[in-house]
């Protein structure tokens, strides 16, 4: 299907009629990706220069920001998943392992807005190149970070670290990447690949915490501010929080 033809789709409610093979030899577009997410009421970013008229989004970290994406709405769709997962590939077998795909032996992802994605892309690797691969999942340690991997990763084992969405280098994904390194406690680890790699990349940083760089299928400018900093609050916007009351229909009327 073409670009124009996907995003009519979709704006007329058909995102479940959509297929990965609907992106096929071609990669999907960031109309597109807006497009489906915002069929979930998931994306939105702020339009123009910052004026008193639009408000801008107060984040739960107390930052200020002129974007917001919930990728957990779209990704609840096993059907949706495959698709995204389908463009995940595209990437790493054109732009990350252009030569020849190596053998991958697990996908790592965090609890838990990546995990159908990661399940989705280590299903179709596996499918694709017949490995076997395991899905490796990050599970969250009491303070909510993902830290624990049961039953440690076989050291013999190469794998990717995904992410759904990256918002910082010292987040989730580095989190990720962090917890696979330490997954066989005193023994050796397994190798990781790089770069790290995430469907949607909302972020200025580039590298992990520890300097891994990050690969994206998607990547958005939205920046996060302090309320000093702020330049949305300077021109007068008002920031509220995205998912308080009716202020979604706010942001993106
Ligand atoms: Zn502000």
């Amino acid at each position: 299907m073409k670009e124009l033809a996907v995003v009519e789709t979709v704006k007329n409610g058909g995102v479940f009629a959509l297929n990965p093979s609907d992106f096929e030899g071609r990669r999907m577009t960031i109309n597109e990706v807006v497009a489906i997410l915002s069929a979930f009421d998931a994306f939105w970013q702020y339009q123009g220069d910052p004026c008193a008229q639009k408000p801008h989004a107060l984040l739960k970290s107390g930052k200020h920001s002129n974007g917001f994406i919930m990728t957990k709405s779209a990704l609840e769709y096993p059907k949706l998943c495959m698709i995204f997962a389908h463009e995940m590939l595209k990437v790493i077998e054109k732009r990350i392992f252009p030569d020849a795909m190596p053998k991958i032996g697990f996908v790592a992802c965090s609890a838990y807005s990546a995990l159908n994605l990661g399940y989705s892309l280590a299903l179709i690797i596996g499918e694709k190149y017949n490995i076997p691969v395991r899905h490796v999942i990050v599970e969250k340690d009491d303070k909510g970070n993902p830290t624990i991997i049961r039953g440690g990763i076989d050291a013999q084992l190469q794998g990717l670290i995904i992410n759904e969405l990256m918002t910082t280098g010292g987040g989730s994904t580095w989190e990720t990447r962090d917890a696979v390194l330490k997954s066989n406690s005193q023994n050796s680890p397994p190798y990781v690949m790089t770069p790290a790699f995430v469907l949607i990349h909302r972020s200025a940083d580039w590298l992990l915490s520890d300097q891994t760089k990050v690969e994206a299928v998607f990547h958005f400018d939205i920046k996060n501010f302090t309320l000093e900093e702020c330049p949305y609050c300077k021109a007068g916007s008002e920031a509220i929080k995205p998912k308080v009351g009716d202020n979604w229909k706010k942001l993106t009327a």
